[in-house]
């Protein structure tokens, strides 16, 4: 079969690789669609990822398909059964487990590939974070899972409820995905933007306002001016990954509020924050981490009820063998508002 391979660095090569077969407890998937994400992106710029993959390594990882192949002991899924199956599976027996914190599990349990005709799905993945499609949710859609399961997280990790006003810095997937989100719990949300073009995206996905950076003096005050009162956001989610958005942030919520830093900048980054700011107004600072098996559960609901505009996220079709030319044009663009996320189909499929 065909397979797209990390070597390292902004090299990602196709090839011609065996057919994975399904051991004990195991599912191998014939891949429907894979989308592309952010963190395929800096892990392609980087040429690894810490926790998940370490090349020559099969790469990619939303992915949803048709089951080919079950493996000794499985009783939950049969061939043909259309799933979704999610990038990792906590141990649940770890310290971080047993705390309520699967995302932050010591033995979390990675699966990459899904840029590849067929995927080896592992026991632990098939048993605890696989998921049956239903009829008529394209498979493409149920691919979304994974991101807004993140995202999902952080939005309840940050106490959000409705009528909370919320600000959004940053209107990649990830940011669309916290307005939308955000906005079907009834919250308030306020995007900024970098990007002219963005403005209508963070519109469709929910944002009542948008302060597009480039149109205003001062970011903060532009922000700060369209919270009730002019008192700050309840809440503040960055999802840019750079010193200064996190620093806005801070700026940017009220008394009492929570700032969550969802966008991981490279280690050893280091941020400046008003202590005083932050010690006064009680302000709580918080980051969020990957998912668990319950908010991807949340989030595979909101993919499948017909509430979240899923359509609306995919803006590129592609085949397999496009995979490195769409990286290395994601590299080398500034990227555009309409192109947030590419769905990938191996077998052909829609497009
Ligand atoms: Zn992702
Ligand atoms: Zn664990």
């Amino acid at each position: 079969m065909t397979a797209a391979v990390l070597y390292g660095k902004e090299d990602l090569r196709l090839e011609r690789v065996a057919i994975p077969q399904a051991g004990v407890g195991e599912l191998v998937v014939r891949v429907g669609a894979a989308l592309t994400c952010g963190t395929d992106l800096k892990v392609y710029r980087r040429g690894y990822h810490a926790k998940m993959l370490k090349p020559p390594m099969p790469f990619g990882h939303e992915l949803a398909g048709v089951v080919e192949e079950v493996g000794a002991g499985v009783t939950a899924f049969k061939v043909g059964d259309r799933v979704v199956a999610l990038n990792s599976a906590p141990c649940d027996v770890c310290f971080f487990c047993r705390h309520g914190q699967q995302n932050l599990c010591e033995d979390l349990l990675f699966n990459n590939g899904a840029y590849a005709e067929f995927i080896r799905i592992p026991a632990r993945i098939v048993e605890k974070n696989t998921l049956i499609v239903p009829e008529g949710v394209p498979l493409e859609f149920a691919a979304l899972t994974e991101p807004l399961a993140c995202v999902v997280r952080g939005l309840e990790e940050s106490g959000a409820k409705a009528g909370d006003t919320m600000v959004v810095i940053g209107a990649g997937p990830i940011g669309l995905m916290f307005m939308h989100a955000a906005e079907i719990a009834g919250v308030e949300v306020i995007a900024v933007v970098k990007r002219e073009d963005q403005i209508e995206a963070a519109k469709l996905f929910g944002a009542r306002e948008v302060v597009h950076v480039g149109a205003v003096p001062d970011v903060v005050a532009a922000t700060r001016a369209l919270t009730p009162a002019g008192r700050g956001a309840d809440i503040v989610i960055e999802a840019v990954a750079v010193p200064a958005t996190w620093e806005w942030g801070v700026d940017m919520v009220r008394k009492g509020g929570v700032v969550n830093f969802f966008g991981g900048p490279p280690s050893g980054t280091k941020v400046k924050l008003d202590t005083n700011r932050l010690h006064y107004g009680d302000i709580t600072l918080k980051a969020s981490f990957h998912h668990t098996p319950a908010t991807c559960r949340t989030a595979f609901e909101l993919v499948t009820s017909g509430r979240f505009k899923c359509a609306e996220y995919i803006t590129g079709r592609a085949g397999l063998d496009e995979v490195p030319a769409i990286f290395a044009g994601m590299m080398h663009r500034n990227g555009s508002a309409r192109d947030i996320k590419t769905a990938v189909f191996p077998a052909g499929g829609p497009r």
